[in-house]
């Protein structure tokens, strides 16, 4: 297949050109990974376009991964749905993006033109969806492969910060789109998140956007409940006491208008059941591995809305302009930096994401 290589294009850079390996960060089953040598990607088919990652990150999924959580990950996967970088080569079918243009990868591959896709639930294409670090090989490595590049591949401002580029990857879509659009939050409604991880966050900070009353957020890490405080929580609540009680007696005994689920396990959707108004909306974004009971015997009058969602990224680019004039500031969340070269130490502070403090590690080329 022909392609158009980088040495074609003004950037000519000899060492990447000839090199056949590279670095990655690979998954070995369940409890195992290791930093090491690969074979460079190459072009596939004509709509791929081969990424050089410059700042990646890691997310909670690669956790769930390496605990062996996902069984289709296979061994041998390089890990990573998340980066920002720099097109070395493009297939003969990508019309919107050349080498040298700087990148934000979506971490959900889109083709454009299934049913799905005219849908706008990219999430869901035919032809992609989530595969990055999950059915093929991801971005934690020095160079990715991206299929269906031009729908999934964003160009970056002029003067972008890679560090807050690269939480548009995920992180902030899904906290947006499965949480505060989903959960349709409104001027002057009172809005609960449970869970302050780096999702629930990215949910204050979208939430936001729409001038909710009060934000209060839940969780057990005090540390993570006072981050939540200087993005705009209004109140916190700790999982660890009476969470649906101190919910009730902050909105006067009526719940919330929305209630937004970002842990993924059953006790915090029940709370979010047990806190949601009349006329309210549960939207829930945690990734759930076991199965939950709905209230329906209290809720079936209550006129509530309940939605799931898995991330589409149609939000990227109302989110890449709010990131461009300054409306959100994504780097918040990031906590730590490392050299790509150290991912394995970044995995350790992640997974030791307590005691580290850790929202966001945020890996640099290098
Ligand atoms: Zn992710
Ligand atoms: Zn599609």
């Amino acid at each position: 297949m022909r392609t158009t290589s980088v040495a074609e294009g003004p950037q000519v850079d000899s060492q990447t050109t000839i090199t056949t390996t590279m670095k990655a960060l690979v998954y070995h089953g369940p409890g195992r990974r290791s930093w090491e040598d690969k074979p460079r990607p190459r072009i596939q088919e004509a709509t791929d376009a081969i990424v050089e990652i410059t700042t990646s990150t890691i997310c909670g999924t690669d956790l769930h991964i390496l605990k062996g959580d996902v069984p289709e990950v296979t061994a041998g996967r390089i890990l990573g749905h998340e980066g920002v970088g720099s097109v070395r080569e493009t297939g003969t079918g990508v019309f919107g993006f050349r080498p040298g243009d700087r990148v934000l990868i979506s971490c959900i591959t889109s083709c454009g033109k299934c049913d799905h896709c005219r849908k706008g639930m990219y999430s869901h294409c035919r032809a992609g969806g989530w595969v990055l670090g999950h059915t093929i090989d991801g971005t934690q490595a020095e160079f990715v492969r991206i299929p269906q590049a031009d729908s999934s591949l964003h160009h970056l401002p002029e003067d972008a910060d890679e560090d807050a580029m690269v939480l548009l990857s995920d992180i902030f879509p899904t906290a947006f789109e499965c949480g505060v659009v989903n959960g349709q939050v409104q001027p002057g409604d009172d809005v609960a998140i449970v869970g302050a991880g780096p999702i629930g966050l990215a949910a204050v900070l979208t939430a936001g956007f729409f001038s909710p009353g009060r934000i209060i957020v839940v969780d057990r890490d005090l540390n993570r409940l006072e981050v939540a405080q200087s993005l705009g929580a209004t109140h916190v609540v700790n999982a660890a006491g009476h969470p649906a009680d101190e919910i009730l007696a902050i909105t006067g005994g009526e719940g919330v208008d929305v209630a937004i689920e970002a842990v993924g396990v059953p006790e915090s959707f029940d709370l979010c059941q047990a806190v949601v108004a009349v006329g309210g909306h549960i939207a829930n974004v945690g990734v759930h591995g076991r199965p939950v009971s709905l209230r329906l015997e209290r809720l079936w009058s209550h006129n509530i809305t309940l939605t799931t969602r898995l991330v589409d990224t149609v939000s990227t680019p109302l989110l890449l302009n709010m990131v461009a004039s300054r409306r959100l500031d994504p780097t918040k969340l990031a906590t730590h930096r490392f050299r790509m070269s150290e991912a394995m130490k970044a995995y350790d502070t992640l997974a030791d994401a307590a005691r580290e403090r850790a929202l966001k590690v945020i890996l640099k080329k290098g």
